[in-house]
């Protein structure tokens, strides 16, 4: 379902780009941003399957990249969730690998299932997202799109790779594994993605990375070897980071883009902040709930809180269900179907599910207990407002959450938000600090969004470039 989309706000997201030297004057003309699908010129099949999906208009995201991408370049683009990514590298991959017309590779007795296109992410959830979501685009093609990740029996992915495998979505450990058991092989790969590269390496994934990429006989980036499109959603500044490190690593002359976001923390989601003192914070969260109807996500930050808040919620009428790390990945992956499909209105997640997950019609973040940081406050209502829909944010805090009032009160700054007197009188060190630091609060405004990009203040890429 895409109505509700504000395409208007996808016109307004600023791109910045900058193409490598290596681009001749011909290819970067052929590269330039597209306004339709049509003019991607990606072949009735995958047209018709955008038609499907009722999607009518590229993204920013897509309007740039996939031309980059269809001329072969390797390309980083700094864009999140929600931006529409994961059709902007999957569609220039199955063109060109239906272009190629060959069979997918089937493993046989004894022999390993050779992919042609390897895409990693961070989470389990976010590969079966980005699986479902691809399904969608190889439909009837004839393509066979696997998964793999850890959490759930070796065996059955196994079984399913081995009936033929073009395009595989991975986490990086369990890739690592199926490759080290011989099961997999990368030799024939063409196309690489690093999604929510910057993610990946958080969770320290590095040295699984480095083997699939290094150390698995993967073709090298550049021309007759293999294309690379890397995504983070933040490029910190200095040379010495790990994501611009990976980058040097693993990419040639790459296109470098840099793309806002349709439902950026300062365009449509609506903050707002209440004192809320821990007695009383179930209560608060069950008047919200009757208030804000709709698919509400609740974020705590102890397994033990989910749990209990799932049992009150119960009890006074509004069935929810609840994701923690505690959880297995079958119970976690119905409860996010239940959520999803509107089973269930009510989910109630730690971190785990602050990252990633897309849920087209969040109507409201309720964080009951405060993140521990602007990125987690950042990632958490990046949840609602997404695809252009507006949404709602309503964090809890009390005397206890000093750590974080004066970022939150910059980031409420630079969305132009209510900022309560209460918050600047929390946030240590204020006067003449607390409200209107440009700088950190410029940092807070984007965070790992768009504001620090958008102000150019010393976030994620601003200063660093
Ligand atoms: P992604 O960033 O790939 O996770 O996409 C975010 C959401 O936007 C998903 O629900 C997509 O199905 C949706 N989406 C992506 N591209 C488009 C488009 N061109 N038109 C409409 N919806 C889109």
């Amino acid at each position: 379902m895409t109505s509700g989309i504000d395409f208007a706000k996808y016109a307004e997201i600023p791109v910045k780009i900058d193409l490598p030297p290596s681009l001749s004057a011909e290819d970067a003309e052929a590269a330039s941003a597209v306004t339709q699908f049509s003019g991607l010129n990606c072949g009735r099949l995958l047209l018709r399957n955008l038609r499907f999906a009722g999607f009518e208009v590229p993204t920013p995201v897509q309007a740039h990249s996939v031309p980059l991408a269809m001329q072969s370049a390797d390309v980083i683009s700094v864009a999140q969730t929600g931006s529409g990514k994961t059709l902007a590298f999957m569609l220039p991959i199955l063109y060109r690998i239906l272009a190629a017309g060959s069979a997918p590779h089937r493993g046989g007795r004894n022999e390993p299932v050779a992919v042609r296109a390897v895409v990693l992410a961070p989470t389990r959830e976010l590969a079966s997202q980005i699986h479902e979501e691809s399904k969608k685009f190889a439909y009837r093609t004839g393509l066979r799109v696997c998964v793999a990740y850890g959490g759930t029996p070796f065996g059955s992915q196994m079984r399913e790779l081995e009936r033929g495998c073009d395009i595989l979505i991975a986490t990086p450990g369990r890739l690592n594994d199926m490759i080290q058991r011989d099961r997999v092989t990368c030799r024939d790969v063409q196309f690489l993605v690093l999604d929510e590269a910057d993610r990946m390496l958080d969770m320290g994934f590095e040295p699984q990375i480095r083997d699939i990429v290094e150390g698995s006989g993967m073709p090298p980036s550049g021309p007759g070897g293999r294309q690379t499109m890397m995504f983070s959603a933040t490029w910190p500044a200095g040379r010495f980071n790990n994501v611009r490190q990976i980058a040097d690593s693993f990419l040639v002359n790459p296109a470098m883009l840099t793309v806002g976001r349709v439902g950026g923390a300062s365009e449509s989601v609506t903050q707002k902040v209440a004192y809320v003192e821990g007695r009383r914070k179930t209560a608060a969260a069950i008047e919200l709930l009757r208030e804000v109807p709709g698919k509400t996500i609740v974020f705590v930050n102890t397994k033990r809180a989910a749990e209990e808040l799932e049992q009150e919620f119960y009890q006074m009428g509004f069935p929810a269900s609840s994701v923690h790390g505690d959880k297995d990945q079958r119970q976690r992956e119905r409860a996010l179907s239940a959520f999803k499909s509107g089973q269930i209105n009510v989910i109630i997640g730690t971190d785990v599910l602050g990252r990633g997950i897309d849920v087209p019609e969040v109507a409201h973040v309720i964080n009951y207990d405060a993140p521990n940081d602007i990125e987690d406050y950042t990632h958490r209502i990046g949840r609602t407002g997404r695809a252009g829909h507006q949404g709602l944010a309503t964090t809890f805090l009390s005397a206890a959450n000093k750590n974080i009032a004066r970022d939150l009160a910059g980031m409420l700054t630079s969305s132009k938000a209510d900022v309560p007197e209460w918050l600047i009188e929390m946030a240590p060190g204020r006067g003449g600090r607390g409200r209107g630091r440009g700088g950190r609060g410029g940092r807070g405004g984007g965070g790992r969004g768009r504001g620090g990009y958008r102000g150019g203040g010393g976030g994620d890429r601003g200063g660093g470039d």
